[in-house]
């Protein structure tokens, strides 16, 4: 692979010739227009002002799916995308999506029905618990609606005694419950630079570079900011897709756009640490509504729990985190549900917060704003001359979709035809993804000289990308990192020399799971600094700042033992 380290990007884009595309913003749904202009031949330039995948993208509940909810508001379009888009997944990233048995405990038969009916027709009526009969039709209707290039099993209805039985912690006011799958994925963030990194390796023509923001034009182009160094950089594309997510706007404003496209909302998480709560939920997802009518999850997830979501209006999307008051609503939602478990503070092992990209609309319901993505097109003007493509919205599942459409209209307009589809293409470490694990461990354990048992735990983060780590292992020299044994210091400065790293943070809270596990304590934190330092070519005043840099991240927007200010919080599935 050609040298992808920022200097190296920064020189070629002043020296080579100029992008014909710049995307603007790193999160899933540039990443994904990004890897189709790419793979059609476009010269195209990806930015963004921080890491890949460090907006809404890393924030999600981390369901693959079309939106159970959804068919109340009668977006059957959208669900059927989700769902189909769904299927593809389970396919094409095997390596980090898998099928999820969800439950959806039942309180009476008829609950709901005038609500639904309402919102069906998009009246702003108050939530209320949905009822058998209700969860039925809407099941039914989504197993029709994601049945293209479907392999998972359709739903059921579980009686009472066998509902208990399937999730042995639940409330005993159930009558019934509902049973379904749908899909998960445990490392959104690995897909989202998997995305770019396949770019890259197939199109020689295509560049990205993080920590760069757009910061409007001038008679010379989009001006670039390295936000590293102060550095700025113009470059003079035809077209500019805006993939901002929540800064839509923001990024527009200086482009001469006033139009305003995002209204968005805010959503947090919590990974809990406890056996008794993991236990209690059966090895599936427990989909419920709060005693007022409002969706939230919880389901296992890699040892631990992750439990989601609320649903805030908010103006600025910089800098927001979980706040105590989220923390009280989402304990008590999960009580109300699960009663005999007795989860507090302490078990909280890490919080996160996002803001979804949603369309601007009028709603005074957050869950009644259209979750449908849309392109809108800002044309050339006297004084910008080229036209900005707008990605509004969109779900985590569908961004393969959204990239398609935003692509092909990238095309048409350079007066391209597509050569190259994306629909059933492997994402990064689920290509050449085994039917036999076993035996493609013991393969490349032959193949590299690296223990079995250290293969298995690379496939397990990386997928087939494992064969890449393991090769840079047996490269040597190689040690387990003192407070994180899963991981060895070979394996993390080949993190940070493949896989586009400026900053610490962009290892501990992304590329790999470290921080969502709630395993970033100050000596994993070190030793994660100390094996990048030396591929990164960090002095030890840069390694000392990083690493207080990471640690206060991970105190003030992780929730590491700090008390946040309060809002009040609603919550609702995303
Ligand atoms: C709480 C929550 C739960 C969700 N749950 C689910 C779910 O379970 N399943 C699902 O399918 N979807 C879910 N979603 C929706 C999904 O996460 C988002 O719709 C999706 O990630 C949006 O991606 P994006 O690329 O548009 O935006 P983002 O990921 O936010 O990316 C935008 C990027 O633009 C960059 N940027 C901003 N300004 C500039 C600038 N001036 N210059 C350069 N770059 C800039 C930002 O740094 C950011 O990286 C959820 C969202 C939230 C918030």
């Amino acid at each position: 692979m050609r040298d992808v380290s920022r200097q190296a990007v920064i020189d070629r884009l002043r020296n080579g010739p100029a992008p014909e595309v710049v995307v603007i913003g790193a999160g899933i749904n540039g990443a994904a227009v990004f890897r189709e202009l790419a793979l059609n031949g476009v010269r195209v330039l990806l930015v963004d002002r921080g890491d890949i995948a460090e907006g809404a993208s890393s924030a999600l509940s981390r369901m693959v799916h079309g939106g159970l909810r959804y068919l109340e508001t009668a977006d059957f379009a959208l669900v059927r995308e989700g769902a189909t888009e769904r299927n593809r997944l389970l396919r094409n990233a095997p390596h980090l999506v898998g099928p999820l048995r969800t439950v959806v405990p039942l309180y009476d038969r008829w609950g709901g029905t005038l609500a639904a009916i309402g919102r069906f027709f998009r009246r702003p009526v108050a939530a209320s618990r949905r009822g058998a009969v209700l969860i039925r039709i809407g099941l039914t209707l989504y197993d029709w609606l994601g049945r293209r290039e479907r392999t998972m099993p359709r739903h059921r209805m579980l009686p009472r005694d066998a509902a208990l039985t399937a999730m042995p912690g639940l409330t005993r006011s159930i009558s019934a419950a509902a049973e379904y799958w749908d899909g998960w994925v445990s490392h959104p963030e690995r897909i989202n630079l998997e995305l770019v990194l396949d770019a890259l390796r197939d199109a020689p023509q295509a560049e990205a570079l993080t920590y760069v923001a757009a910061e409007g034009f001038s008679a010379d182009g989009v001006m670039l900011r390295d936000t590293t160094t102060g550095e700025t950089l113009r470059v003079a594309p035809r077209i500019v897709v805006n993939a901002a997510g929540a800064w839509i706007d923001s990024v527009n404003a200086p482009m001469g756009i006033n139009q305003r496209m995002i209204g968005g909302t805010k959503g947090s998480h919590l990974v809990i640490d406890h056996d008794g709560l993991r236990a209690a939920l059966g090895g599936a997802m427990l989909y419920f509504e709060a005693p007022d009518g409002r969706t939230c999850i919880v389901f296992p997830f890699l040892g631990n729990v992750l439990l989601g979501t609320t649903d805030i209006r908010v103006e600025d999307a910089d800098g927001v985190r979980c706040e105590e008051s989220e923390v009280d609503y989402l304990l008590a939602v999960l009580r109300e549900v699960l009663p005999d478990i007795a989860i507090g503070r302490e078990h909280i092992r890490f919080r996160y917060a996002g803001v979804r990209p949603l369309p601007h609309v009028d709603a005074a319901t957050p869950s009644l704003i259209p979750r449908t993505h849309s392109l809108v097109a800002s044309e050339a003007t006297p004084h910008r001359p080229f036209p900005v493509l707008s990605m509004v919205s969109g779900k985590w599942t569908t961004f393969r979709a959204f990239g398609e459409q935003a692509a092909d209209e990238v095309l048409r307009r350079l007066g391209r035809a597509r050569s190259i589809g994306t629909q059933s293409r492997a994402i990064g470490g689920g290509a050449g993804f085994p039917a036999d694990r076993a035996a493609w461990i013991a393969t490349v354990a032959r193949e590299t000289g690296v223990a079995e048992p250290r293969i298995a735990a690379l496939f397990d983060h990386y997928g087939t990308r494992a064969r890449d780590a393991a090769r840079a292992i047996a490269a040597g020299p190689d040690a387990p990192l003192a407070a994180l044994p899963d991981h060895s210091t070979a394996e993390i400065a080949w993190i940070g020399r493949e896989e586009i790293v400026t900053n610490l943070a962009d290892v501990i809270l992304r590329r790999t799971l470290i921080a969502l596990r709630g395993q970033a304590s100050e000596d994993a934190v070190r030793d994660v600094a100390a094996a990048l330092a030396a591929t990164l070519g960090w002095t030890a005043e840069h390694r000392a700042g990083q690493e207080a840099e990471t640690l206060a991240l991970l105190r003030d927007r992780h929730g590491a033992g700090q008390k946040l200010n309060a809002t009040p919080p609603v919550c609702v599935m995303s």
